[in-house]
């Protein structure tokens, strides 16, 4: 039996009480074990707090990038053995397994490469400083220092790799040590990038720490100068932020949550050109690709009421060209969700959103004998108001189709009924259309993708979080921002008006280089 460890105080270790089964999701064959308590939480933050921070704190900006940098070549190098892993035990084909692999790898090489943005010397400058006093002598600078805690990654299960390199990749610039938690059904990718990373030893000692497992009790154990970045469900979420310790201590918490994504066709798209092309594929992507068990995949699909039936012919007929079954055959493009878990989850929640909509193509019913195997699923909505509709997120391979009467404020009300999104598709050429969509829109979003003629072939679709810009959404989503170039760091740094008398600010700042963005 192939038993994970965690990596902590410097040792790989074996958990003990009760073991979870980890399976291979297109065969349910059985692959390996995580024991879900055992690791002493304790000890690993105070390896972190001890040597791993003063090691990071002893390098510069310039050297912590060429880590992530170095890092992200090392994992790319081993790309295909993880592909398997990914097909594995994750359900993956080697398409959606690349999508997170090379997500990993590219944001740790982004990270690398802004290090040559920050400064060398001096203070790490946030914004312009400002006159404060009755003259200029009396000044005021923000500046942003990285914190002396650790930084605690509570990872979901769908991006084993990305969700940890994405994370990692931030705190690490940041000087602040890491210790990842990886969502348990698919834990052995992530296992088998915490190996490779351990064994390239680019990392100091109790920079970089791996608990498989349980992570909950650590929570009780964090102190203020800790953060704890969370990515998963809202429920975990919510449980995660009312923790009574991160409350009373006022520990650092960004949660990215689920979200109801929606997608907006505008009533102008003319259904032979461009526009509506990128709409058509990026609904088939994002219902197809990792079974639909993407955090940003689209749930509801908005379309004026007289394109309704043309959209749905176009959608059914991409959607069931998609070959599902075990991505260890390359021929199939869907795989199945990731645990029997998920399954049963999945089916259900496309039963709730059965009692106010029709299926087009797909629905629950089982689809194989074994494996966690489920139709890719296109519904339309009886009655667009529903509130299933916009509180349900069914995390698999289906969305629904809801029509709108065409006007912005139309599509803003229902997009807006998610409760905060992660990110919302608007297709328009129509700059008035668009120009009150993203109005009414971009508050309850932290991301909103517009495509029209001239994006064609010019980007990824909207499903794809990229390190340049911000990942994360109000309400539902989490309340949660990550990424967004240097803006990533800060979760990690404590942001500190230093004022006085400006010649002397000057000199005790230093010369740096760069503010922030
Ligand atoms: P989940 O059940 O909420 O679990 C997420 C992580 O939290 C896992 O590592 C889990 O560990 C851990 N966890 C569970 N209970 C905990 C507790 N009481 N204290 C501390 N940690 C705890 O979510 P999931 O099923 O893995 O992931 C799917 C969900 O994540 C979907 O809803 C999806 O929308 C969302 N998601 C959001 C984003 C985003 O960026 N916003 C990205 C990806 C996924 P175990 O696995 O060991 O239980």
């Amino acid at each position: 039996m192939n038993v994970l460890l965690s990596y902590v105080s410097g040792r790989w270790q074996i958990g003990s009480g009760e073991a979870k089964t980890l399976h291979d999701p297109s065969t349910e064959a059985v692959l390996g074990q995580v024991h879900t308590g055992g690791v002493d939480l304790a000890a690993a933050l105070q390896h972190a707090r001890g040597k791993g921070l003063a090691a990071l704190g002893a390098t510069s900006y310039l050297e912590r990038g060429e880590m992530l940098k170095s890092l992200s070549k090392i994992l790319h190098e081993r790309r295909d053995e993880l592909i398997a892993i990914s097909t594995q035990n994750g359900g993956n084909t080697r398409g959606d397994a690349k999508f997170d692999l090379d997500g990993m790898t590219g944001t740790l090489a982004f990270y690398g490469n802004l290090a040559g943005s920050l400064p060398t010397s001096g203070a790490f400058l946030d914004g312009d400083g400002l006159q404060l006093g009755r003259t200029p002598r009396f000044w005021g600078q923000h500046v942003l220092s990285a914190r002396p805690g650790v930084a605690l990654h509570i990872n979901a299960f769908n991006f084993p790799a990305w969700g940890m390199g994405e994370k990692m990749a931030c705190a690490l610039l940041a000087g602040v040590p890491v210790i990842e938690k990886p969502g348990t059904p698919s834990a052995m990718l992530a296992h088998r990038i915490a190996q490779i990373v351990v064994e390239s030893a680019v990392l100091p000692e109790g920079s970089f720490q791996l608990v498989v497992g349980s992570i909950a009790p650590m929570l009780d154990l964090l102190t203020a100068m800790d953060a704890v970045a969370f990515t998963g469900s809202s429920v975990t979420g919510a449980l995660i932020r009312g923790n009574r310790n991160l409350v009373a201590r006022n520990v650092r918490c960004n949660i990215e949550a689920d979200s109801i994504n929606a997608a907006v066709l505008g009533v102008d798209v003319d259904l032979g050109g461009d526009t509506f092309a990128q709409f058509v594929a990026n609904v088939a992507t994002d219902i197809t690709q990792k079974a639909g068990q993407k955090c940003t995949a689209v749930r509801r699909i908005l379309v004026p009421m007289d394109l309704l039936g043309d959209v749905a012919e176009a959608l059914v007929e991409r959607i069931r060209a998609v070959k599902v079954g075990n991505p260890a055959d390359e021929e199939n493009r869907m795989g199945p969700v990731a645990s029997a878990e998920a399954l049963g989850t999945v089916r259900t929640g496309m039963q709730h959103l059965l009692a106010v909509t029709e299926v087009l193509c797909g629905g629950p019913s089982p689809m194989t004998e074994r494996g966690y195997f489920v139709a890719p699923t296109l519904l339309r909505a009886r009655d667009a108001g529903a509130e299933v509709l916009h509180a349900l997120e069914v995390f698999g391979p289906c969305a629904t189709l809801l029509p709108y009467d065409g006007t912005a404020a139309s599509a803003a009300m229902l997009a807006n009924r998610g409760g905060g999104g992660l990110v919302a598709s608007l297709y328009s050429d129509d700059r008035d259309f668009l120009d009150e969509a993203v109005q009414t829109m971009a508050p309850w979003h932290g991301r909103l993708w517009i495509g029209s003629e001239k994006t064609q072939g010019q980007a990824l679709g909207p499903g794809a979080v990229l390190p340049g810009t911000i990942h994360g959404g109000p309400g539902r989503a989490g309340g949660g921002e990550e990424l967004g170039a240097l803006r990533g760091l800060q979760l990690y740094m404590q942001r500190t008006a230093v004022q006085g008398d400006r010649a002397l600010l000057g000199k005790v700042l230093g010369d740096s280089s760069t503010p922030t963005s």
